[in-house]
């Protein structure tokens, strides 16, 4: 299904710039540098639909893209991913994270058709207080979320095994989160499969 055309849509920097709610939307957040950008292009099988992060935290926007947009003027596409701005940036003025959480929280609140959410954590440093205040935006607003560990290339298989229990005791004290993890590594392409296929079921199902 990937394999269909993703076309960028849209930055909105703030919410009266959102696209009209017309197709199901899945959502991506996590820590900056968590490899966000690296999962969405591994995902669509394109190299840079989300441009890899050059200033961490500078993008303050939720980006949309087109999934499977028909060639007919006007079309609907089947879905959209949204990238949500990367949080926990420890520099960040107050101000910059007060916007951040005023858009986050609003787009997650008022958005009928979001379908999903997937919060993704470094397999490196597993679930930090920043990921669980986004997991408790997530639970308050009552939208379901998927929680990925991101780079598991990088430690060995006990370390993953490791986080990977701490991760999931984490998400059993979440209620709208999923109970099953995914384990990717965008640069060895592993999970990949699987989570597109899980984004596209909650997405279409
Ligand atoms: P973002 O800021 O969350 O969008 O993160 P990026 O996708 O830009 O990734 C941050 C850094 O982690 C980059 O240097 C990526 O090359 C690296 N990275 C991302 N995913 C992986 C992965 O699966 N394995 C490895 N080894 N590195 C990764």
């Amino acid at each position: 299904l990937f394999s269909g055309p993703v076309d960028f849509l849209r930055s909105a920097p703030q919410l009266q710039f959102l696209p009209d709610a017309e197709v199901p939307e899945i959502a991506f957040c996590g820590r900056s540098n968590v490899g966000k950008s690296s999962l969405l292009n591994a995902l669509t099988g394109r190299k840079a639909i989300a441009r890899a992060s050059v200033t961490p935290g500078r993008t303050q926007e939720l980006n949309f893209f087109d999934v499977g947009r028909p060639e007919e003027e006007g079309a609907l596409p089947l879905f959209r991913l949204v990238d949500m701005p990367g949080y926990g940036f420890a520099k960040a003025p107050v101000k910059v994270v007060d916007k951040w959480k005023a858009l986050v929280n609003s787009y997650l609140r008022g958005r009928a058709v979001l379908a999903r959410t997937l919060v993704l954590v470094d397999s490196r440093h597993g679930i930090k207080e920043v990921d669980r205040v986004m997991m408790k935006m997530l639970d308050e607003a009552a939208v379901g979320y998927r929680v990925v560990l991101t780079k598991t290339d990088k430690i060995k298989a006990s370390e993953l095994d490791k986080v990977a229990e701490a991760t999931a005791a984490e998400i059993r004290k979440h209620v709208a989160a999923y109970p099953e993890l995914h384990l990717t590594s965008s640069e060895k392409g592993m999970g990949i499969a699987a989570l597109r296929a899980a984004v596209v079921a909650d997405a279409l199902g």
